[in-house]
């Protein structure tokens, strides 16, 4: 299959043609949530950013297996493998079952992933659902000597893993560096160094959440999960592997060297990760409690925002940046995202209410061709949005007579909408199908009242109605047809 597409790949620290390992098939893979809290604007990024590559891939004509994982064990307080296990806190402070709480926060989860208009994964498997596969896993790197038991743990030998591999290729991060810098942590004496990480942890009696082993009742570390289920589902060797730039160390570094001390080999050809979202340029984030959920932006119930903030203006805001660009949140940035949005539809509707001409006075096949550009240069979605504002201007010309566009002209253009704004960028309309006609029947008996108004010399109320509505960014435009409206 023939394309131009290029994407970054933080292995190489480059853009690099994208080559799959087997044409049309693609397999692609993302570390999904942990499921002790609600869904954060930090988690809505990964999952439109790998919703547009999930779509890009498909509209190229790609068959692509995405899998995105649930965390629901393993994850504990503390990264280095200390403190208490993320569920289980959550399910002793709300005095639940651990699987509970996963249940409740895996459906809140999917409620915002599908309110901000991003396809469901073709599998979706959880790190309880695969302790076989994680003990088979830890089996193989324990028969090629990078592993060690120590107390009824296992812990992944990084030294040793060092001196045949390379751990640290993908985070750029020495050993000598992380020998000086890894602090003791209490509980971890049990391991040679402080970098090593655990493949299995021992529970302590307390610990609810435990399965047999040939080593002991225990449960599986972290990084182990994603190694598992990614070789189950996708290869030992599979196409795309991403993430949160937050995960890339330990995480992503770990999953790398589990697979080369099982395998021999690298699991990943291209390594992908979305920046984070700022605030007041520090990391959103639970741990820094600055975090604003998805539910607090839809309604509006938050001490920093001003009102409510739809989905699909969210989604917008977020594909505004490049993936790879931090993106520091502001209401005003909001306000700009849901406006700009209204401006795009209005365009798109527009082209139902254009006159053809004979002659076109603008070059449509090149900005399809352009937008496709951006979206082959590594998903630059900012650049596909400038492209169709241009041609949202050129449109507004077109209704005014400045510009001209055939028939055959204005139906690309349409087309070209609907596949980038719509398919692509997976943008919907919130005027909503539910609303629009009611929307449109109280615009309309307003517009009436106003004329009758005019009609009667009444300007007072006509020009009240107008202000009143320019409150809302409604403007009202009088033409020889009558007062027309839409969104400033
Ligand atoms: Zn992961």
């Amino acid at each position: 299959m023939k394309n131009n597409l290029k994407i970054y790949n933080t292995l190489s620290r480059k853009k690099e043609v994208f080559h799959p390992i087997n044409p049309p098939h693609v397999g692609m893979y993302v570390c999904g949530p942990t499921v002790y809290g609600d869904a954060h604007l930090g988690h809505a990024r990964p999952g439109i950013t790998f919703d547009i590559v999930f779509r890009y891939l498909r509209h190229l004509g790609y068959k692509v297996r995405y899998v995105r994982n649930i965390t629901d064990v393993g994850h504990l307080v503390n990264d280095a493998d200390a403190g208490e296990d993320k569920i289980q806190k959550k399910a002793r402070l709300e005095q639940l079952e651990p699987m509970e709480v996963v249940k409740f926060y895996t459906d809140r989860y999917h409620e915002n992933m599908h309110q901000l208009n991003t396809l469901p994964p073709s599998i979706e498997p959880t790190a309880s659902g695969h302790i076989i596969e994680q003990i088979e896993l830890i089996k193989k790197i324990l028969k090629n000597g990078y592993a060690y038991e120590s107390d009824g743990s296992l812990y992944f030998d990084v030294e040793k893993y060092n001196k045949a591999f390379h751990y640290g290729k993908l985070s750029g991060r020495r050993i000598e560096e992380l020998m000086q810098n890894t602090r003791e942590l209490a509980g971890q004496e049990e391991k040679h160094n402080a970098f090593d990480f655990a493949l299995w942890k021992k529970s302590d009696p307390k610990h609810i959440m435990h399965w047999p082993s040939p080593w002991s009742e225990g449960y599986p570390g972290w990084h182990l999960e994603c190694s598992a289920m990614g070789a189950k589902y996708l290869g030992e060797t599979f196409d795309i592997h991403g993430g949160g730039m937050d995960l890339l160390f330990p995480h992503h570094e770990s999953e790398i060297a589990q697979a080369n001390a099982a395998t021999g080999h690298d699991p990943v050809k291209y390594w992908m990760h979305n920046n984070m979202i700022t605030i007041n340029g520090q990391k959103m984030g639970k741990s820094l409690n600055n975090f604003i959920t998805l539910d607090e932006f839809f309604t509006g119930n938050h001490k920093a925002l001003d009102r409510a903030y739809s989905p699909m203006t969210i989604r917008f805001f977020i594909l505004q940046a490049h993936y790879r660009s931090t993106l520091d949140f502001s209401t005003e940035a909001l306000k700009a995202a849901e406006k700009g949005l209204h401006k795009l539809f209005d365009a798109f509707y527009l082209l139902n209410e254009l006159k053809p001409s004979k002659k076109s006075s603008v070059d449509v096949k090149a900005f399809e061709e352009k937008c496709y550009e951006a979206m082959n240069d590594d998903f630059n979605t900012p650049m596909v949005i400038a492209y169709l504002f241009d041609l949202a201007h050129i449109l507004n010309q077109v209704s005014n007579g400045q510009e001209n566009l055939t028939k055959a002209d204005i139906d690309s253009t349409k087309t070209l909408f609907s596949t980038f704004l719509v398919d692509l960028l997976g943008m919907k309309d919130e005027k909503g199908k539910d609303n629009s006609e009611l929307v449109d029947y109280l615009m309309d008996t307003i517009l009436n009242i106003r004329q009758e108004a005019k009609t009667k010399k009444d300007y007072a109320t006509s020009d009240l109605i107008r202000d009143e509505l320019a409150k809302m960014d409604i403007q009202i435009k009088d033409t020889k047809e009558g007062a027309k409206w839409n969104f400033k």
